[in-house]
């Protein structure tokens, strides 16, 4: 049950030992000053999930001004049943890279969200943004002005770069070959244009991750994954090596029988690397922590061209170039993301992801486009869906 509806079958998404959306949603309708918005939106879900419908009118558009991005416009196709969500925009405020907030930070975002808007949040969206979801058209103006005040700016969003984000990098992590966080701020700073004011094909979204692990999986989200790597040999410390196996660790079958491209030995007690055949893949030094350090000449890879499978099917990025020395002010960096970007500006048709463009037109067009030279690493096919579900048959050798 919930203010002035019964929702049996939201109730049920209560049970249990998890946190649940419809509690907050509930919270929300108590608390906000806009109580009425996070109730009808109970009553309204309530409504889809017996009817086995959806009811929100597709965006329109909505914003703020001089921004053509950051707003996603959102009503309900029912608006005399359910008034207080007649208008429900959804808002994007750009996240600090690697989603640092200071509790101070964050109480401020609520505040001006509570007094404004429906007081639900989504901390963070698919592409990264904090989302605010539930305003009124005459509350858009205000709000913005509030936040932007307070230091804080929108989004992107619709055909435009969309915000870049990154992995917490240098900030936490020992394995970050590049500061992902400053490239991501560098890159958000530098694009502002692209990003409030749509001007492109379609979404462009560029992603840092400090190494192969890949913590912000870029390379099947971003249309440019930027990724930490390393040039020279993996460090390794012998003596730790020791203390895995002393420790019970099996390096045959745990570490080396599970390198990708077979370029590790262990004879004597000892792990031996072939440098030269190694993919940088990082799964023997995420698995032997203290023996095995990323190499000491740091950079990126820079690969293009992964989606989500919207229009046509999923991709994954390949390899454009393997190794860019990422250091401030990054203007490599730059300057080949704009190359990259107006290729694909000029020749896409609307709603045409850059991977996709060059499915179409072939990567030696692209390539001599944005002067890159062509490369082995450049692999032109790797596996085509990300969402491929193993059965357990293929486990067992
Ligand atoms: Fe093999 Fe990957 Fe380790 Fe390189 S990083 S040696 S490819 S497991």
């Amino acid at each position: 049950m919930s203010g002035k509806y019964k929702t049996p079958l939201l109730d049920e998404l209560e049970k249990g030992p998890w946190p649940s959306f419809v509690t907050e949603i509930k919270k929300a309708a108590q608390s906000s000053s806009m109580p009425q918005m996070a109730d009808d939106e109970l009553g309204q879900l309530e409504k889809s999930y017996s009817t086995r419908l959806g009811y929100w009118k597709h965006g329109g558009i909505v914003g703020v001004l001089g921004y053509g991005g950051g707003v996603i416009g959102r009503y309900s196709s029912l608006p005399d049943e359910f008034p207080g969500i007649a208008h429900f925009h959804t808002v994007r405020l750009n996240q600090p890279s690697g989603f640092f907030y200071t509790a101070e930070a964050l109480r401020m975002v609520c505040d001006i969200w509570d007094k404004y808007g429906s007081g639900l949040t989504n901390l963070h969206g698919s592409t990264g943004d904090l989302v605010l979801l539930g305003t009124t058209t005459e509350n858009l103006e205000p709000l913005f002005a509030e936040y932007s005040s307070r230091g804080w700016d929108l989004g992107g969003s619709g055909s435009a770069m969309r915000t870049p984000s990154c992995c917490v990098g240098m900030a936490r992590c020992e394995w970050a070959n590049i500061d992902a966080m400053d490239i991501c701020n560098t890159m958000t700073q530098h694009f502002q244009d692209e990003l409030h004011r749509p001007a492109f094909p379609y979404k462009f979204k560029i992603k840092v991750s400090g190494c192969a692990c890949d913590c912000v999986a870029a390379i099947a989200r971003a249309d440019l994954s930027i990724i930490g790597t390393w040039k020279d040999n993996i460090q390794i410390d012998q003596a730790e090596v020791k203390k895995y196996a002393d420790a019970g660790m099996d390096i045959q079958a745990e570490i080396v029988d599970m390198c990708p491209t077979s370029c590790m030995s262990y004879d004597n007690g000892e792990i031996k690397i072939n440098d030269a055949q190694c993919a940088r893949c990082m799964h023997c030094i995420s698995k032997m922590t203290k023996a095995l350090k990323p190499g000491k000449e740091k950079g990126a890879t820079i690969l293009v061209g992964s989606k989500a499978p919207i229009v046509v099917g999923s991709l994954l990025s390949w390899v454009i170039v393997p190794f860019i020395e990422c250091k401030p002010p990054y203007d490599e960096l730059k300057d080949l993301t704009e190359k990259i970007i107006e290729w694909w500006d000029d020749n896409a048709k609307p709603r045409e992801r850059i991977g996709e463009l060059i499915e179409a037109k072939g990567m030696r067009p692209f390539l001599e486009a944005i002067g890159v030279p062509p490369q082995p690493q450049q692999v032109k096919e790797p596996r085509k869906d990300p969402f491929f579900f193993w059965a357990e048959s293929d486990f067992k050798k």
